[in-house]
């Protein structure tokens, strides 16, 4: 492993400046750029210590294919530690003493909050996410660990009679795994990990390959308040991901991420029937009615199909429109998405970063291909950013493409919206239902009763009338039905999945 490292640093690039007067999708500069200087260390956490470093792999900026650091690569024997230590807090007064858990959860809030332009950084950098935006995704975390802090148990008694009582009383599951993907490394952690702990479980945390850093931060950070064991990590590229789910000693999964991978990490923890959240993406619709005022909607939509490049689960990836709207509703989107400024994330003007690694990049740009290839019309975006080697695309809104086509049936997980006319709401609903997806879905009309009825048929867990995917609440939960998984995060429902109900049946009768 070399001592060197990197780190960001700008130098001037013409190619890449703003020009006001142009009608193009504005690119922003000066270009962000990656000169060597000392690199910082990473190290997973393991019963409360940094964890020794066998090897590392090299993390790179999305924006410039520069090192941003090198991040451990963990053996199966780090991973036996990881649980063990887990294991053993679990056994401790962690798990039973709610009233110290949120005083420590109100801590970490705190000490969280205190570094959260440290950790903003190093997530844009990592990720690829506008600087804004990433310190957005810290203060959630924040917000979540402060909500769970304050959260009361919630005592169920289902019975109640002068020679007995019944109350169900819920318990830790033990030491969780939670794997998390790249698209919110920090968002997605904490929607899981504040439960998790809140609950009094341990947990063993897997980062994506590409986004480790920020978490192996934030996780030293809280290591300083919480007991040793509590929080442990483990990281790589490999199959450290599949030993997690099929180790012994872990109780249940929390996973987020693709489908495909979802039923492997089913099927994993099938044998030792391991309790799971699955929360597998989606292919959400977005139905605009024609009393829509397609004026005033229309940047509230492309912001929730553009933002975070459209690496996000719940982002409207198909946009249904009425006829009578579409060519103004399409329009206005090319308008929108050709003045969107696409640029690296530490850059001040940046809305739009790329996309967080090749393979995604890859993916959209061959559904766009395909897209073209069969007689749809990219309005605008689509290229890559002249002056970058990075996985930039700029937004793109397409047309004349088939609810068969490519673009439309799979999730794109990236900047490119097909747009596809309609004629009657029935028929938008049947097309939306037609999807394997069902994680969210949105009706946009100036009739909010209808539009409540309408939502009410989609076939799909989080229902929207007149936006879509507010960032999460957590008083409310989330989740999925057929391809986008099932179990819920967040609300009461989220704390059940990271708990055990145990049901106390006590005869006050014979004593
Ligand atoms: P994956 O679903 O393959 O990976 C997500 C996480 O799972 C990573 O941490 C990965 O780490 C881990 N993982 C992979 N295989 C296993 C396994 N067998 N057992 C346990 N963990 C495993 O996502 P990709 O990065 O490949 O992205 C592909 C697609 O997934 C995207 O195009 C998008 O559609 C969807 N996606 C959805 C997200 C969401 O929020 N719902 C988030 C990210 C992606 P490792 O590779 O080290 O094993």
């Amino acid at each position: 492993m070399r001592p060197g490292g990197y780190s960001v640093g700008e130098h001037r690039d013409s190619r890449c400046a703003i020009d006001a007067g142009q009608s193009e999708c504005r690119d922003v500069g000066p270009r962000i750029a990656i000169r060597e200087v000392s690199m910082e260390a990473y190290f997973n956490l393991v019963g409360g210590s940094s964890a020794s470093v066998s090897d590392v792999y090299d993390v790179k900026d999305p924006a410039t294919l520069g090192i941003v650091a090198r991040a451990p690569i963990s053996t199966l024997a780090d991973l036996d530690d990881a649980v063990s230590a887990g294991n053993a807090a679990s056994r401790g007064m962690w798990a039973y003493d709610l009233s110290i858990r949120r005083s420590l959860l109100a801590q970490c809030a705190s000490r969280i909050e205190a570094c959260s332009d440290e950790l903003a950084n190093v997530l844009s950098q990592e990720q690829g996410k506008p600087v804004a935006a990433a310190k957005a995704e810290i203060g959630l975390a924040v917000r979540l660990l402060a909500h769970y802090a304050q959260k009361d148990e919630r005592k169920e008694t289902l019975r109640r009679r002068p020679t007995e009582y019944v109350d169900v009383v819920r318990a830790p599951i033990g030491t969780v795994g939670l794997i998390v993907p790249w698209n919110y490394p920090i968002a997605i952690l904490m929607m899981k990990l504040a439960p998790a702990l809140w609950a009094g479980n341990t947990v063993v945390i897997k980062p994506a390959p590409s986004t480790p850093l920020t978490t192996l931060k934030l996780c030293a950070r809280l290591a300083e308040i919480l007991p040793a064991g509590v929080i442990n990590t483990v990281t790589g590229e490999g199959d450290i991901g599949q030993a997690l789910v099929e180790h012994a000693g872990i109780r249940k999964v929390s996973f987020t991420g693709s489908t495909p991978t979802g039923i492997r990490v089913m099927s994993s923890a099938a044998p030792m029937l391991k309790r799971l959240t699955l929360e597998l993406g989606g292919n959400d619709a977005a139905i605009v009615c024609h009393d829509a005022n397609v004026t005033a909607i229309a940047p509230r939509i492309f912001a929730n199909a553009f933002t975070n490049a459209g690496q996000l689960c719940c982002a409207i990836k198909r946009l249904y429109v009425h006829r009578s709207v579409f060519d103004q509703m399409a329009e206005r989107l090319t308008d929108i998405a050709r003045h969107w400024r696409v640029g690296p994330g530490l850059h001040p003007e940046t809305q739009m970063g790329p996309l967080n690694n090749r393979a995604q990049r890859d993916h959209v740009r061959a559904l766009l291909d395909d897209a073209v290839a069969h007689g749809g019309t990219i309005h605008v975006g689509g290229e890559s950013l002249a002056g970058y080697d990075g996985y930039f695309l700029k937004p793109a809104i397409v047309s004349g493409v088939s609810d068969e086509s490519r673009i439309v049936k799979e999730e794109q997980f990236g900047p490119a919206l097909p747009v596809l006319p309609f004629d009657s709401v029935d028929e938008a609903i049947d097309r939306a239902n037609a999807s394997e997806f069902g994680l969210g879905g949105s009706i946009w009309s100036s009739n909010v009763i209808a539009a409540a009825d309408a939502a009410s048929r989609l076939e799909a867990v989080n229902l929207y009338v007149n936006q879509h995917a507010v960032p999460p609440d957590p008083e409310l939960p989330f989740g999925g039905m057929k391809a986008s998984g099932f179990g819920y995060e967040l609300g009461d429902w989220g704390c059940d999945d990271f708990s055990i109900r145990k049901v106390l049946n006590v005869n006050t009768g014979v004593a």
